[in-house]
Protein backbone atom coordinates (compact mmCIF):
# COMPACT_ATOMS: atom_id res chain seq x y z
CA UNK A 1 0.00 0.00 0.00
CA UNK A 2 1.14 3.43 -1.25
CA UNK A 3 1.35 5.75 1.78
CA UNK A 4 0.69 9.30 -0.01
CA UNK A 5 2.90 12.53 0.48
CA UNK A 6 3.11 15.39 -0.97
CA UNK A 7 6.65 17.33 -0.54
CA UNK A 8 5.52 19.83 -3.03
CA UNK A 9 2.75 22.46 -1.57
CA UNK A 10 4.00 26.35 -1.53
CA UNK A 11 2.94 28.61 1.46
CA UNK A 12 2.43 31.60 -1.00
CA UNK A 13 1.60 33.49 1.16
CA UNK A 14 5.19 34.17 2.00
CA UNK A 15 6.00 36.25 -1.20
CA UNK A 16 6.52 39.57 -1.85
CA UNK A 17 3.12 41.73 -3.66
CA UNK A 18 1.76 43.58 -5.81
CA UNK A 19 -1.37 46.04 -4.11
CA UNK A 20 -4.72 43.41 -4.32
CA UNK A 21 -3.00 40.89 -4.90
CA UNK A 22 -4.75 37.95 -2.61
CA UNK A 23 -2.76 36.83 -0.16
CA UNK A 24 -2.32 33.29 -0.58
CA UNK A 25 -1.99 30.43 1.78
CA UNK A 26 0.26 30.20 5.19
CA UNK A 27 1.26 26.87 6.14
CA UNK A 28 -1.35 26.13 8.22
CA UNK A 29 -3.44 26.08 5.62
CA UNK A 30 -1.79 24.17 3.26
CA UNK A 31 -0.86 22.01 6.22
CA UNK A 32 -5.11 21.51 6.91
CA UNK A 33 -5.51 21.01 2.85
CA UNK A 34 -2.66 18.73 2.81
CA UNK A 35 -4.48 16.60 5.26
CA UNK A 36 -8.24 16.75 3.41
CA UNK A 37 -6.58 15.32 0.57
CA UNK A 38 -5.25 12.40 2.62
CA UNK A 39 -1.16 12.91 2.57
CA UNK A 40 0.23 11.12 5.33
CA UNK A 41 3.92 13.05 4.76
CA UNK A 42 3.48 16.93 4.03
CA UNK A 43 6.45 19.63 2.77
CA UNK A 44 5.96 22.96 2.74
CA UNK A 45 8.02 25.06 0.91
CA UNK A 46 8.10 28.87 -1.06
CA UNK A 47 10.54 29.51 -3.82
CA UNK A 48 14.21 30.18 -3.61
CA UNK A 49 15.36 32.35 -6.16
CA UNK A 50 16.56 35.82 -7.64
CA UNK A 51 12.98 37.16 -8.50
CA UNK A 52 12.17 40.11 -6.30
CA UNK A 53 8.86 38.48 -5.57
CA UNK A 54 10.90 36.10 -3.60
CA UNK A 55 13.30 37.60 -1.46
CA UNK A 56 14.76 35.76 1.64
CA UNK A 57 13.45 37.20 4.44
CA UNK A 58 9.55 35.76 2.98
CA UNK A 59 11.07 32.33 3.62
CA UNK A 60 12.42 33.11 7.14
CA UNK A 61 8.87 34.46 7.82
CA UNK A 62 7.54 31.11 6.53
CA UNK A 63 10.42 29.30 8.49
CA UNK A 64 9.22 30.96 11.65
CA UNK A 65 5.54 30.26 10.99
CA UNK A 66 6.85 26.24 10.83
CA UNK A 67 8.90 26.85 14.36
CA UNK A 68 6.28 28.48 16.21
CA UNK A 69 5.34 27.15 19.42
CA UNK A 70 1.53 26.04 18.29
CA UNK A 71 2.54 24.54 14.89
CA UNK A 72 1.96 20.33 14.44
CA UNK A 73 5.03 19.73 13.20
CA UNK A 74 4.05 15.71 13.21
CA UNK A 75 5.01 14.30 9.81
CA UNK A 76 5.36 17.75 8.29
CA UNK A 77 8.54 19.17 6.86
CA UNK A 78 9.98 22.51 5.90
CA UNK A 79 11.82 22.60 2.60
CA UNK A 80 12.33 25.08 -0.53
CA UNK A 81 11.89 25.00 -4.14
CA UNK A 82 15.13 26.48 -5.46
CA UNK A 83 16.62 27.48 -8.46
CA UNK A 84 19.07 25.42 -10.23
CA UNK A 85 22.03 27.10 -11.75
CA UNK A 86 23.82 25.62 -15.09
CA UNK A 87 26.39 24.74 -12.85
CA UNK A 88 24.12 22.59 -10.86
CA UNK A 89 24.36 24.98 -7.61
CA UNK A 90 21.42 25.94 -6.37
CA UNK A 91 19.75 29.26 -5.29
CA UNK A 92 19.79 28.49 -1.17
CA UNK A 93 22.53 26.70 -0.63
CA UNK A 94 23.91 25.05 2.34
CA UNK A 95 24.18 28.54 4.12
CA UNK A 96 20.71 29.67 3.52
CA UNK A 97 19.62 25.21 4.52
CA UNK A 98 21.14 25.55 7.47
CA UNK A 99 19.43 29.51 8.49
CA UNK A 100 15.73 28.43 7.66
CA UNK A 101 15.90 24.78 9.16
CA UNK A 102 14.87 22.86 6.01
CA UNK A 103 14.46 19.13 6.30
CA UNK A 104 15.27 19.15 1.82
CA UNK A 105 15.40 21.34 -0.90
CA UNK A 106 13.70 20.98 -4.22
CA UNK A 107 16.00 22.14 -6.96
CA UNK A 108 14.07 23.06 -9.92
CA UNK A 109 14.41 24.90 -13.37
CA UNK A 110 11.94 27.87 -14.32
CA UNK A 111 12.89 29.08 -17.34
CA UNK A 112 10.02 30.43 -19.94
CA UNK A 113 10.45 31.26 -23.78
CA UNK A 114 10.55 35.49 -23.05
CA UNK A 115 14.27 33.90 -21.40
CA UNK A 116 15.24 31.34 -23.96
CA UNK A 117 13.23 31.62 -26.75
CA UNK A 118 14.45 28.30 -28.87
CA UNK A 119 12.51 25.03 -27.71
CA UNK A 120 15.99 23.21 -28.13
CA UNK A 121 17.89 25.87 -26.27
CA UNK A 122 15.36 25.14 -23.31
CA UNK A 123 16.25 21.31 -23.67
CA UNK A 124 19.88 21.58 -23.44
CA UNK A 125 19.94 24.04 -20.08
CA UNK A 126 17.85 21.96 -18.45
CA UNK A 127 19.32 18.44 -19.37
CA UNK A 128 22.76 20.64 -17.66
CA UNK A 129 21.46 22.21 -14.97
CA UNK A 130 19.38 18.78 -13.66
CA UNK A 131 22.73 16.57 -14.15
CA UNK A 132 24.82 18.85 -13.03
CA UNK A 133 22.96 19.51 -9.78
CA UNK A 134 22.63 15.54 -9.65
CA UNK A 135 26.62 15.21 -10.03
CA UNK A 136 27.95 18.06 -7.72
CA UNK A 137 24.92 19.55 -5.88
CA UNK A 138 25.12 17.66 -2.31
CA UNK A 139 22.25 20.21 -1.06
CA UNK A 140 19.65 19.14 -3.41
CA UNK A 141 17.51 16.15 -2.53
CA UNK A 142 14.62 16.27 -5.16
CA UNK A 143 14.73 17.18 -8.96
CA UNK A 144 10.97 19.09 -9.09
CA UNK A 145 9.67 18.85 -12.44
CA UNK A 146 11.88 17.80 -14.49
CA UNK A 147 11.28 19.47 -18.11
CA UNK A 148 7.78 20.24 -16.52
CA UNK A 149 8.18 23.45 -18.11
CA UNK A 150 8.43 22.28 -21.76
CA UNK A 151 4.37 22.81 -22.46
CA UNK A 152 5.47 26.98 -21.91
CA UNK A 153 7.27 26.49 -25.29
CA UNK A 154 3.74 25.52 -26.70
CA UNK A 155 1.37 27.85 -24.88
CA UNK A 156 3.95 30.61 -26.34
CA UNK A 157 3.11 29.18 -29.78
CA UNK A 158 7.03 28.79 -29.99
CA UNK A 159 6.21 24.47 -31.21
CA UNK A 160 2.98 23.28 -32.26
CA UNK A 161 2.97 20.68 -29.54
CA UNK A 162 5.00 20.45 -26.83
CA UNK A 163 6.39 16.12 -26.80
CA UNK A 164 8.76 14.50 -24.42
CA UNK A 165 10.30 12.90 -27.74
CA UNK A 166 12.11 16.68 -28.82
CA UNK A 167 14.05 15.83 -25.34
CA UNK A 168 17.18 13.38 -26.89
CA UNK A 169 16.45 10.21 -25.53
CA UNK A 170 20.51 9.76 -23.95
CA UNK A 171 19.74 12.98 -21.98
CA UNK A 172 16.74 11.11 -20.39
CA UNK A 173 18.74 7.90 -19.65
CA UNK A 174 21.50 10.15 -18.31
CA UNK A 175 18.95 11.78 -15.81
CA UNK A 176 17.57 8.73 -14.33
CA UNK A 177 21.67 7.10 -14.75
CA UNK A 178 22.71 10.06 -12.77
CA UNK A 179 19.24 10.22 -10.31
CA UNK A 180 19.96 6.06 -9.10
CA UNK A 181 23.89 7.12 -8.69
CA UNK A 182 23.17 10.58 -6.32
CA UNK A 183 20.17 8.77 -4.57
CA UNK A 184 18.22 11.91 -4.85
CA UNK A 185 14.74 11.58 -6.25
CA UNK A 186 12.86 12.32 -9.34
CA UNK A 187 9.68 14.59 -8.78
CA UNK A 188 5.92 13.67 -10.40
CA UNK A 189 4.48 16.96 -11.17
CA UNK A 190 2.43 18.07 -13.72
CA UNK A 191 2.10 15.00 -15.52
CA UNK A 192 2.33 14.40 -19.11
CA UNK A 193 0.73 10.96 -18.72
CA UNK A 194 -0.88 11.23 -22.56
CA UNK A 195 2.63 11.43 -23.95
CA UNK A 196 4.40 7.97 -24.70
CA UNK A 197 8.32 8.88 -23.73
CA UNK A 198 6.93 10.59 -20.61
CA UNK A 199 5.01 7.29 -19.65
CA UNK A 200 8.49 5.41 -21.15
CA UNK A 201 10.32 7.71 -19.01
CA UNK A 202 8.99 7.09 -15.85
CA UNK A 203 8.84 2.94 -16.08
CA UNK A 204 12.54 3.13 -16.28
CA UNK A 205 12.71 5.18 -13.10
CA UNK A 206 10.59 2.41 -11.37
CA UNK A 207 12.63 0.01 -13.38
CA UNK A 208 15.94 1.32 -12.52
CA UNK A 209 14.66 1.90 -8.57
CA UNK A 210 15.52 5.53 -8.71
CA UNK A 211 14.03 7.41 -5.70
CA UNK A 212 10.67 9.43 -6.57
CA UNK A 213 8.48 11.69 -5.22
CA UNK A 214 5.22 13.14 -5.64
CA UNK A 215 4.04 17.16 -5.71
CA UNK A 216 1.13 18.78 -6.25
CA UNK A 217 2.90 22.37 -6.50
CA UNK A 218 -0.25 23.20 -5.26
CA UNK A 219 -0.08 27.49 -4.98
CA UNK A 220 -3.31 27.74 -3.46
CA UNK A 221 -5.48 25.51 -0.57
CA UNK A 222 -7.22 22.79 -3.05
CA UNK A 223 -4.22 22.78 -5.40
CA UNK A 224 -3.22 19.60 -3.15
CA UNK A 225 -5.22 17.14 -3.91
CA UNK A 226 -3.21 16.83 -7.46
CA UNK A 227 -1.27 14.34 -5.44
CA UNK A 228 -4.37 11.82 -5.56
CA UNK A 229 -4.23 10.59 -8.99
CA UNK A 230 -0.63 10.59 -9.29
CA UNK A 231 0.06 9.01 -6.38
CA UNK A 232 -2.46 6.34 -7.42
CA UNK A 233 -0.62 6.05 -11.20
CA UNK A 234 2.42 5.16 -9.36
CA UNK A 235 0.45 2.33 -7.39
CA UNK A 236 -0.98 0.62 -10.00
CA UNK A 237 1.95 0.49 -12.33
CA UNK A 238 3.82 -1.17 -10.03
CA UNK A 239 6.34 1.00 -8.32
CA UNK A 240 7.90 0.26 -5.03
CA UNK A 241 6.74 2.06 -1.67
CA UNK A 242 10.70 1.56 -0.71
CA UNK A 243 11.50 3.61 -3.33
CA UNK A 244 9.15 6.64 -2.39
CA UNK A 245 11.01 9.18 -1.21
CA UNK A 246 10.91 10.40 2.31
CA UNK A 247 12.66 12.87 4.56
CA UNK A 248 15.33 11.12 6.26
CA UNK A 249 15.72 13.11 9.84
CA UNK A 250 19.46 12.69 11.19
ZN1 LIG B 1 8.61 24.77 -9.94
ZN1 LIG C 1 6.61 24.65 -7.20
Amino acid sequence: MFIQSDFHIHASFYRAKNPGDTPGPRAIDQLRSARAAGSKFVGIVEHCNASPRHPFHCLEALSAEYYADDFDREDVFLGVEADLAEDGSDACGAAGRKKLGLHYVIGSVHLSPPIIPEVNDYINSEYKRITNALKYNRNVDIIGHPFGEGIRWERSGAVAKWQWSMIPDEYLSEVIRLAGESGKALEMNRCDLNDPVYVDFWNRIRDNGVFFSVGSDAHSVGGTFEVVSRTAYLEAHGFSESKHWKVSIK
